[in-house]
């Protein structure tokens, strides 16, 4: 199959789920996680009619943004070093891997007067694990409250990569505590708009619990050509 006839077969299979677990209709965004992909690849997706994708290095990600159309949504899902702030603030429209009020503060700061404000995900350490990055769920509204504070933020929910699970039931289990968390907010008042859970291995229990974005990259392009810590 073609990017083009994935990408095809991948939104059908979001419409069909939307539909399964009634969310409204077009609910669920693909972003396209594209890090370690080909410019040329990217530019099959765009032409397929994707906006959103989602990268991990910001000089790879620099690159790239040279060479693909304008309006393309950018989305920084990797981890955030402090001496990077300054370029994501200036590229992206996304940080979906804020984990850190210091981090948020630099983001703020930095966003330059003419953009929008900055879109935020939260990153939810939603199994704890000691390997993985974002914040523990009880710690996750006090940064919210705090970066609220920050007018160059505009914080539209939350993001988490869970522990893997083979099983539908397990991950479905996970998302779902992150679904109680998600629910809990909405019902203070925050208004948030967007859960990012799924991947290519779980979308569809991301959505049964109620994930607005699934990042998608490998399932569409095919195994990334370069180890992209070499870009960072
Ligand atoms: C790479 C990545 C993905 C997509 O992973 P694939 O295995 O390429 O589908 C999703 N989310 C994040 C945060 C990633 O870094």
């Amino acid at each position: 199959m073609t990017i083009a006839e994935k990408i095809t077969a991948m939104q059908r299979s979001l419409r069909l789920l939307e539909t399964k677990y009634q969310k409204s209709a077009n609910s669920v965004r693909l972003l396209l996680a594209s890090k370690g992909q080909s410019v040329a690849a990217m530019q099959a997706a765009y032409d397929a009619g994707m906006r959103h994708f989602g990268e991990n290095y910001v000089q790879e990600a620099l690159t790239k943004m040279q060479q693909l159309p304008k309006d393309i949504q950018w989305h920084f899902i990797g981890e955030i070093q402090s001496n990077k702030t300054q370029k994501i603030a200036e590229h992206f429209a996304w940080v979906e891997s804020l984990a850190d009020y210091k981090i948020a503060e630099r983001l703020h700061r930095q966003r330059p007067d003419g953009l929008p404000p900055l879109n935020i995900l939260l990153e939810v350490n939603i199994d704890a694990e000691a390997s993985k990055s974002g914040i523990a769920a009880n710690q996750v509204e006090a940064l919210l409250q705090q970066c609220l504070q920050l007018s160059h933020l505009k914080i539209r929910g939350l993001m988490s990569i869970p522990a893997r699970h083979k099983d539908f039931t397990q991950q479905r289990a996970t998302f779902k505590r992150l679904n109680i968390l998600w629910q809990e907010l909405l019902r203070k008042g925050y208004a948030l708009d967007t859960l990012s859970i799924g991947m290519s291995d779980d979308f569809e229990a991301a959505i049964a619990e109620g994930g607005t974005e699934v990042r998608i990259g490998t399932a569409i392009f095919g195994p990334r050509l370069v180890t992209s810590k070499s870009h960072s």
